[in-house]
């Protein structure tokens, strides 16, 4: 028996940016219907159980909550019967090559008196002033970015842009995030520690513009927050919501869509296909070039930009428990630049990354087993190179090296269970093209500019959001995107 189903909007991805963007436009009164190729939703949002351990696959730093809360609050439901989660003390803690460490936080006070003991009273002074601007700029310029699709040329010669010139203009925007920090800062473990930002959207801080100097604003002002159930938590409440308000779901399936006409067909095999006025691709756009809309002209187009980092992740349940860690944690390289250099010029995996260490169970004992730590371990890859075995058994030694080097602690016999994501495994999860964490990097003064738009002139009711288009990756962007693709279909 053939189905055949009328939707208003269909949206293709059950990823975070496609349940919020569902749950916006049912609250329109749209019919919607969300198509998901995995047997769940949640995409990047995933989670790992093994032996007594649980991690959070991807996402482990929650920044912005009320932007989730916006969605329970769109309904009139309380968020914390959803979703809970609580404000955390640290921002994250830096370990340097010298064995000496600073933790910062969005306490200033404390920070301030840490970067002081550590560094010097200069430097804390100069850090109020990074992220007093980092704050102005994130309020007044991301503003305008942020909430709105990118601005047209029109648009610039707009009273509320014309007032920001002077910054959009100065030699911040042309300037590279480094080169903006070393004028800011004396010490190269601050510098460091600020060029550390511009991974957020997985770019070069040697090259992406001093733009990017308001992202701390995000950490270091307002704050970092950890959901009492984990990242993944995020998406089984959102998901609930949805269900509870009927929105409709299909798992497993492969649509293909064509614009027919006024409106689009949808076909996922002879028994189920449909139509419907509008579609969202909350999905890498590449992919649904390729493999949803099949238009090989747009995918060339898009695949000429240069990719951000894609990510090697080792999820270690180990039967010890490291001390010296918090629940962020950063070693950094022996040579910071030249780790961006291999990844984005050679376009090769770096032999001897910053490595980036979570821990969730030091803030919810049930994602350890008795006695032990779910260690997250995370290192920036190029989205060209492959990490073969060969690659990951050699970044599996360097890690336990350096762990062993900071902590003098040797975790190689207290590793109970190991799983691993890669640039391969990503891109077949979650669809995202050549495995790139966040769309197209920002290597570019005008990155931001030529992001993936939320509309394009060739197809009318067509839509995108998700974290490789405008604007931009990591779950409040994202947010953001459905927002902007819900008020553009109003
Ligand atoms: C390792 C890692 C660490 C990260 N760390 C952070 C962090 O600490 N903080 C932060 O804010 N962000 C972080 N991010 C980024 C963040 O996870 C993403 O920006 C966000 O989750 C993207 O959501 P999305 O819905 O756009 O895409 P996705 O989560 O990728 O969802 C896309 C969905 O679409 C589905 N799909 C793909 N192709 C098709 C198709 N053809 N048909 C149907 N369905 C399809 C996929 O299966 C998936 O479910 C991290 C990402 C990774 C991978």
């Amino acid at each position: 028996m053939t189905t055949q189903k009328k939707y208003d909007a269909i949206i293709v991805g059950a990823g975070l940016a496609g349940i919020a963007c569902a749950l916006r436009l049912n609250k329109k009164g749209l019919r919607v219907l969300v198509l998901e190729k995995n047997d769940k939703p949640g995409g990047k949002l995933s989670e790992l159980h093994s032996q007594g351990f649980r991690w959070d696959q991807g996402p482990s730093l929650l920044t912005e909550p009320e932007n989730i809360n916006e969605l329970f609050e769109l309904y009139g439901k309380n968020p914390s019967d959803y979703f809970e989660f609580v404000k955390h003390s640290e921002s994250c803690r830096y370990f340097f090559n010298d064995n000496s460490r600073i933790t910062l936080s969005s306490n200033l006070q404390n920070t301030k008196e840490e970067i002081k003991e550590a560094i010097s009273a200069d430097e804390a002074e100069n850090y109020e002033s990074y992220i007093s601007n980092s704050k102005k700029n994130y309020e007044n310029l991301g503003a305008l970015f942020l909430n709105d699709s990118i601005p047209s040329l029109l648009k610039f010669l707009h009273p509320k842009f014309i007032k920001h010139y002077p910054f959009l203009l100065s030699r911040t925007m042309f300037r590279s995030l480094n080169s903006h920090n070393a004028s800011k800062f004396e010490s190269d473990k601050m510098q460091l520690i600020f060029n550390r930002f511009g991974t957020y959207n997985g770019s070069n801080p040697y090259q992406m513009s001093g733009l990017y100097s308001m992202i701390p604003n995000l950490e270091l002002n307002d704050g970092t927050y950890f959901p009492k159930n984990g990242m993944r938590s995020i998406i089984d409440g959102l998901y609930k919501l949805a269900l509870e308000e009927n929105i409709e779901f299909s798992f497993e399936v492969l649509v293909e869509v064509k614009r027919e006409l006024s409106e689009y067909t949808y076909r996922i095999d002879d028994n189920i296909s449909g139509s419907s006025k509008l579609v969202i691709c909350a999905i890498d756009p590449i992919s649904f070039y390729d493999y949803v809309l099949k238009d090989p002209p747009l995918s060339i187009k898009y695949k000429k930009e240069e990719r951000s980092t894609s990510g090697l992740v080792f999820y270690w349940g180990i039967d010890t428990k490291i001390p010296e860690l918090g629940l962020h944690n950063i070693l950094f390289s022996k040579d910071y630049q030249e780790e961006f250099n291999t990844i984005f010029k050679e376009q090769k995996n770096s032999l001897e990354p910053t490595v980036y260490i979570h821990i969730s169970s030091l803030l919810n004992p049930n994602d350890a087993a008795e006695n032990g730590q779910n260690l997250f371990v995370m290192i920036n890859t190029s989205s060209i190179d492959t990490t073969d075995d060969v690659y990951m058994e050699k970044m599996k030694q360097y890690i336990i090296d350096k762990i062993q080097e900071q902590f003098k602690i040797d975790i190689r016999n207290h590793i109970v269970t190991e799983n691993y994501w890669d640039k391969a495994s990503i891109e077949s999860l979650t669809g995202s093209y050549q495995g790139a964490l966040y769309g197209a990097a920002s290597n570019k003064f005008d990155s931001a500019l030529k992001r993936h738009p939320n509309k394009i002139k060739k197809y009318d009711n067509l839509y995108f959001c998700g974290g490789a288009v405008h604007p931009g990756g990591g779950i409040p962007l994202v947010l953001r995107s459905a927002k902007i693709v819900a008020n553009l279909i109003t």
